[in-house]
């Protein structure tokens, strides 16, 4: 049960001391029930207390790993309910289905299609991150060929393996195991074999239950025979299913204490129809699932996804910035435009991409405003006329420069004037609103 935050101070030295880096006990207790803090950072805790306390600074969602290497994937360690709270700590990973009564052509070109949905967007790499093995064959022999194919084709795409058949699962992990994959199918009735496997094998488990309550004495039964890292399916498989399920799960764990309910969830949104499927994943996303499962790989789908997930796994807290300095794109010459706007990353790499388009070789002077967008930054004070002319004089710019023109974008184009001012000798020129016209101004500027 987590701890309110007068509880906590109840064990705390209460002598103000500040070591913690807070002004009081009081405040640091109040951090410390919404775990924003560790118990760690007061030296003076008793050993008694710190163990008391070492409760309420765990996070409530256990967090669980598989897969090794650069591509392991890690879930949990969540601590809110709603992003604005805090953050959102390990974004949901996403998986595509492989059956292994496929054939091995459709496994293959499958594969290729999880390993070809890498995409950069906004400096960030977004991709699938797993395969989900099914073994719908129920053929040992099967369904470790399929698993041995997968692997070899894709090393170090992290593997979930499905089957609720330990000796399936014994035979397939022979040959996987030191990738750590993640055994989905631990049930009631097959517990005892499946912990001796995880055991062995030191690997995470999915378990599959009929709802919460079965799925909490599940988990306390598993934790009891000493298997901590679990992945929890409730079988919710309706999108109403999958939003009370998942918001019950995250309720019970964050708000309620519940340790048997805080674990990582997987869930399913395989559908017939792509923009259905499309629909549930996206609530799983958004509510609360750590792995989902699609039936299949296909760009726009990925695209809805990766950007959906990016966005809701964003820490609202540190707005995404890019580094202050003037970026060419292509090969600027002396004549070439210079475009001067904000380090917000969605800003810079809009323009920057919309520049690659236009092909005309431009200076994009990115200037410091603390992550924030033009409208904003100038709102904020820090995309003033003042500090944009500061940053062109500083940056020496007009050496490299016999036309003396600086872009401004359309929205602050009422700082034309006084930029003209602090930059004798310029001339300043109010570019469009939007990036996206860009590439026709740029060509116009040129020609
Ligand atoms: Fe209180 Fe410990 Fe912080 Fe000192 S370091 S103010 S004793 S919580």
């Amino acid at each position: 049960m987590a701890m309110s935050g007068i509880e906590i101070f109840k064990l705390l030295p209460k002598t103000n001391c500040k070591k913690c880096g807070q002004p009081t006990c009081l405040a640091f207790a109040m951090k410390l029930a919404q775990r924003q803090v560790s118990i760690d950072a007061c030296p003076d805790v008793s050993e008694e207390s710190r163990q008391k306390l070492s409760d309420a600074s765990t996070p409530p969602i256990r967090m669980v790993t598989f897969g090794v290497g650069d591509r392991a994937i890690k879930m949990g360690e969540e601590t809110v309910l709603f992003r604005h709270e805090k953050k959102y700590y390990h974004p949901c990973a996403i998986s595509v289905e492989i059956k292994d009564t496929m054939t091995d052509e459709e496994i293959s070109k499958t594969v290729a299609d999880i390993l070809d949905s890498d995409i950069e967007r906004v400096g960030q790499r977004l991709r699938i991150d797993a395969v989900f093995l099914n073994n719908t064959s129920n053929d040992k022999v099967r369904f470790r060929d399929v698993v041995k194919l997968v692997s070899e084709k894709a090393s170090g795409l992290p593997l979930i393996l499905s089957t609720d058949k330990p000796d399936i699962a014994d035979e397939a992990l022979k040959s996987v195991a030191d990738t750590k994959p993640l055994l989905y199918g631990v049930t009631k009735d097959n517990l005892e074999s499946m912990c001796d496997i995880a055991k062995r094998y030191k690997i995470p488990v999915g378990i599959i239950a009929d709802g919460l309550e079965e799925m909490s004495q599940l988990t306390e039964r598993l934790k009891a025979k000493g298997i901590l890292d679990m992945v929890i399916d409730t079988k919710p498989r309706s999108a109403k299913e999958i939003l009370t399920h998942n918001t019950l799960i995250r309720r019970a764990a964050i708000k309620k204490g519940m340790r048997s309910l805080g674990y990582p969830i997987i869930t399913f949104a395989q559908r017939d129809d792509d923009v259905i499927e499309t629909l549930i994943a996206s609530l799983g996303i958004i509510k609360y699932s750590s792995i989902l499962v699609l039936s299949n790989v296909r760009p726009y789908k990925n695209l809805a996804l990766f950007t959906l997930r990016q966005n809701i796994y964003t820490d609202p807290q540190v707005p995404m910035q890019v580094e202050q300095k003037i970026y060419k794109i292509g090969e600027p010459t002396d004549t070439s435009p210079l475009i001067v706007t904000t380090n917000f990353s969605l800003t810079y790499f809009i323009v920057s991409g919309e520049i690659e388009n236009s092909k005309v070789p431009t200076r994009l002077a990115i200037l410091d405003c603390e992550g924030l967008s033009v409208l904003t930054a100038w709102a904020a004070g820090k995309f003033t006329a003042s500090r944009i002319a500061n940053f062109i004089k500083e940056s020496g710019i007009e050496n490299e420069l016999s036309r003396k023109e600086v872009i401004i974008p359309g929205y602050v184009a009422m700082l034309s004037g006084a930029i003209e001012d602090k930059l004798p000798g310029w001339k300043v020129t109010v570019g469009p609103r939007e990036a996206n016209a860009l590439p026709a101004f740029l060509k116009a500027w040129n020609g």
